[in-house]
């Protein structure tokens, strides 16, 4: 595992870091994306430290999945339960917060 020491995300999950909430659990932490790509932008983040959605398949497919529960709800509550499930997986990819973290982008008819 990576390490946690300055990551942003481990900040913004101990709330060192202000952010605004959408969810939490045991597992998980959703949050609205500073820079919203879409209507509703909410980024879901494993509450432990892990480097990217890849590192978290290997190690953890139990919060990975709950993830993916968690998107589902959000669409359902802020819009009609459309909803894309995007995982920027390094920096080629796009990846540029290396936590693991599901953009959800919905609340609105989404641009190819
Ligand atoms: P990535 O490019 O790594 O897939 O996504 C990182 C996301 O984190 C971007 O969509 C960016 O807007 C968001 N982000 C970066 N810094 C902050 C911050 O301080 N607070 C919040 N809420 N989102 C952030
Ligand atoms: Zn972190």
């Amino acid at each position: 595992m990576s390490d946690s020491e300055g990551c942003l995300f481990c900040s913004i999950v101990k709330g060192e870091v202000p952010s605004t909430k959408v969810y939490e659990d045991e597992q998980v932490f959703a949050f609205e994306d500073i820079a919203p790509k879409a209507k509703v932008h909410v980024l879901i983040v494993p509450k432990k430290h892990v480097a990217s959605v890849a590192e978290l398949a290997d190690s953890d497919s139990r919060t990975l999945a709950h993830i993916v529960d968690v998107a589902r709800d959000i669409a359902r509550e802020r819009y009609n339960g459309s909803f894309r499930l995007v995982f920027n997986t390094g920096a080629d990819a796009g990846q540029t917060v290396f936590h693991a973290h599901a953009h959800v982008l919905t609340g609105e008819v989404l641009d190819e």
